[in-house]
């Protein structure tokens, strides 16, 4: 019966909320009942626990990822005119608050095979007006962190991880020492976004920091730049985690472990099936990080991924292509200073990459007919 088959998505977020279903209910209706909606007692738990899962001293909660890379910017304060550097290769959000707050957006090209900021072109950026850079983890790995850090304690520079899509992750420095993504640099900014490796039932965001003054001071801006009420002392926004999201982001850290095993488990299935094909480019690893799957994203070679994904639809199977556009070529983003050929790498990777379904719920099953029906595309 065609009714019984499920049908494949990107991400399968009812699938993984009938699993926990009794628990995140029971904890919706008690926000509901208690009336505290806004800063109750989930949000102060919630951001207990994450601080304790992710072994840093602060995590400020706030409503979405991209206010987070914002209010770290405030709290950092940058002055009209500095320059801060993030990849070429990333969404939107990242480059959006730089320009947003008068910054000046330098961006950079990736590595071919993990994605990541090229160190070597960062080093080129890096000016007298340089002031900070935003490495993206991008699809759930970490960048290259250790070398990144080295670089910016040389040139004084701030580090704002864009960690949105690789909470969880393990990064491992060159001495063994283990951290979470996100908790490297002075501040680490990520998203609850619902399809994100954490994510609530609509907006959320945290910043994370181990310095005892940016935490007072993003705390006091996300809240209007008050630390007493009515009294204002810097100029802030507003930009709160409700107590529904944090009570159900609280079920979901307990499973944080577990979701992202089975996407690095669907992802392996997708390894096995790809690794030697000669159109396939799959996802490299870093040595120094693991990778959390937000996205598992292949580079065709030799191969138009456009009809491939065309292909996919035919048989009910859906694609993305993160990102379609270099950030250099975004009408919003445009420059003199970068014309098209700028970054040839995400050029090429904005060309030709394709991500397939990779959620907490992908079974065997439904993986071996999404690789068929590549193979049969690639033919
Ligand atoms: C999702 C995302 C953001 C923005 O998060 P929102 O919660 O949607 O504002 C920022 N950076 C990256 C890399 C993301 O994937």
């Amino acid at each position: 019966m065609q009714t019984a088959v499920k049908k494949i998505q990107m991400v399968d977020l009812v699938g993984q909320y009938e699993k926990i279903q009794q628990e995140i209910d029971k904890a919706i209706i008690d926000v509901v009942r208690s009336a505290a909606f806004i800063n109750g007692p989930e949000v102060k738990a919630f951001q207990a626990d994450l601080e304790k899962y992710l072994g840093v001293k602060h995590v400020i909660p706030c409503a979405n990822g991209t206010d987070a890379l914002q209010i770290a910017m405030m709290a950092l304060d940058l002055k009209p005119g500095d320059e801060v550097i993030t990849a070429d290769f990333t969404y939107v959000a990242t480059a959006e608050v730089i320009a947003l707050l008068g910054l000046k957006p330098v961006l950079v090209d990736v590595y071919p095979g993990t994605f990541t900021l090229n160190i070597e072109e960062v080093k080129k950026a890096i000016t007298p007006k340089t002031k900070a850079i935003v490495p993206v983890h991008l699809f759930g790995q970490c960048a290259e962190m250790d070398a990144l850090m080295k670089l910016s304690a040389e040139h004084k520079l701030f580090v704002i991880e864009d960690t949105a899509q690789a909470i969880g992750a393990d990064y491992t420095y060159p001495d063994g020492k283990k951290v979470k993504a996100g908790t490297i640099g002075q501040i680490g900014c990520t998203s609850f976004f619902p399809s994100k490796n954490l994510g609530c039932y609509g907006d959320g965001g945290a910043m994370f920091t181990n310095d005892d003054e940016l935490a007072k001071k993003m705390r006091m801006i996300a809240n209007h730049g008050q630390s007493v009420q009515y009294y204002h002392d810097v100029v802030g926004v507003n930009s709160r985690l409700d107590s529904i999201q944090a009570a159900i982001l609280r079920i979901k850290l307990r499973h944080l472990d577990e979701y992202a095993a089975a996407r690095q488990k669907a992802a392996a299935f997708y390894d096995k099936a790809f690794a030697n094909h000669p159109k396939i480019q799959i996802p490299a690893r870093d040595k120094s990080s693991t990778h959390v799957f937000h996205q598992y994203t292949l580079v065709l070679k030799g191969a138009d991924r456009n009809k491939l994904k065309e292909h996919l639809a035919t048989k009910e199977i859906p694609a993305m292509v993160y990102y379609p556009v270099p950030l250099h070529l975004q009408k919003a983003y445009r420059d003199p200073r970068y014309k098209e050929g700028a970054f040839p790498i995400t050029e090429h990777l904005c060309a030709s990459v394709i991500s397939l379904p990779i959620h907490t719920e992908l079974t065997e099953e439904v993986q071996s007919h999404i690789v068929a029906s590549v193979l049969e595309f690639l033919k």
